[in-house]
């Protein structure tokens, strides 16, 4: 059975809708969702900002997740939020009282959708309550506090997710089956280029370091790290990298703006990628081996992802990340469903230390080791 029609049955289509089913999932309306079997997945989320917002749409076609609870400190928002997705008063919460989420036996998890620099304490907070957590990534602004993140939902006895949608994006996971199947022969390179140009408010919290943690690199280079990793199926084991800054003004001391870096791998695959706040439209993997290559471009935008192999067109179903990733994460919670591509906190953990790597090694210009 294709890849295609497993995805259109996991959605609840039938054999004979499939013969007629068209390739774009359209997001149904909400109230036309057919609501799994299993235990459905309670999410509160935390931080109703744009990609709050792009989150609670995208659940709205979700079979096994349903937001039912809202923490936020503009109470105009809430109040917002409340009408348009019938959410109890008893399910809203501030940044000052959310701790009391612990007594509320209708919510199951919280989404940390906040500025990077505050994942750490939040999140160690919602494992106090005893919820399991997903967070945005960055998962946290450096090693040591992802660590410290993963420590007490262990010590809770929580799961800590993080919200990489790629994992459960279609064409991505075809690369990825095609690479493990020996389809694309031993991998030599990856190449990924991860970007945009940053505009907007200059005081805005992503060109702040001490609410991002820094720049480029651990908003958007983050895919690129990432995505090496699922690509090539390795965690590479050194990284040199150059950072160059075109706009001290924009991006100021610990901001980063554009850094180049090069990793190597285990089995001898080399990877060039590039991380940047000032160039459009990157956004494109490139992976090479003996026997093939594979080329996503766009790689990891909110789609449609678009994607090409020595063998054709790569034509995988369109998905909404978010809805996809919300109902596998239940699968997860729940069911202890294993993904494709792990989602844990230890995965963000491993990105988290290659981040580090690439910034001392632009900030010496010397080769750096990674112990993962
Ligand atoms: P945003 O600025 O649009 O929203 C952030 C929200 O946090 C706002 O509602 C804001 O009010 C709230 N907030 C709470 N405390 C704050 C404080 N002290 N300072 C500033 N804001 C505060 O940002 P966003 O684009 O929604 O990003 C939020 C998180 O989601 C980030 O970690 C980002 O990396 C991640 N993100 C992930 C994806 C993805 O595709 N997975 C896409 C975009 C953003």
């Amino acid at each position: 059975m294709n890849s295609r029609r497993q995805f259109l049955q996991k959605l609840g289509i039938s054999a004979l809708a499939l013969q007629f089913a068209p390739k774009v999932w359209a997001s149904p309306a909400a109230k036309n969702i057919k609501v799994s079997d299993g235990k459905v997945l309670r999410v509160a989320i935390m931080g109703l900002g744009s990609y709050g917002t792009r989150v609670a749409e995208a659940m709205q076609s979700c079979t096994r997740a349903k937001l039912v609870g809202l923490i936020s400190g503009t109470p105009s928002k809430i109040k917002a939020w409340q009408s348009k997705y019938g959410i109890a008063d008893k399910n809203c919460y501030n940044y000052e009282n959310f701790d009391q989420i612990k007594n509320n036996p209708d919510i199951d998890a919280v989404y940390v959708i906040t500025p990077n620099a505050l994942h750490h304490d939040e999140v160690i907070r919602v494992a106090k309550a005893g919820k399991h957590v997903i967070c945005e990534k960055p998962m946290a602004i450096n090693p040591q506090e992802a660590q410290e993140m993963i420590d007490a939902c262990n010590k809770a006895g929580v799961k800590l997710l993080v919200g990489y949608r790629m994992h459960f994006e279609p064409h991505t996971l075809e690369v990825i089956r095609m690479r493990k199947a020996g389809e694309l022969g031993k991998i030599r390179f990856f190449q990924g280029l991860s970007g945009f140009t940053m505009g907007g408010d200059p005081n805005q919290w992503r060109l702040n370091k001490a609410l991002s943690g820094g720049g480029s690199m651990m908003d958007i280079g983050i895919y690129s790290v990432n995505g090496s990793r699922y690509m090539v199926g390795e965690d590479p084991t050194w990284v040199t990298a150059q950072e160059t800054k075109t706009d001290t003004v924009k991006f100021k001391e610990g901001i980063d703006e554009t850094i180049q870096f090069q990793m190597g791998f285990p089995s001898g695959v080399v990877a060039s990628c590039l991380s940047t706040y000032n160039m459009n439209s990157l956004d494109r993997f490139f992976l090479d081996g003996e026997k093939g290559y594979a080329e996503m471009y766009p790689a990891t935008n909110y789609g449609p992802i678009q994607g090409r192999t020595n063998k054709g067109e790569l034509n995988q179903p369109i998905t909404i990340h978010q809805a996809v990733q919300m109902d596998e994460m239940a699968a997860i919670i729940f069911d202890g469903k294993q993904p494709e591509v792990p989602v844990d906190g230890y995965e963000a953990l491993k990105d988290l230390k290659i981040v580090a790597a690439i910034y001392e090694a632009a900030r010496t210009g010397k080769k750096v080791e990674i112990a993962i």
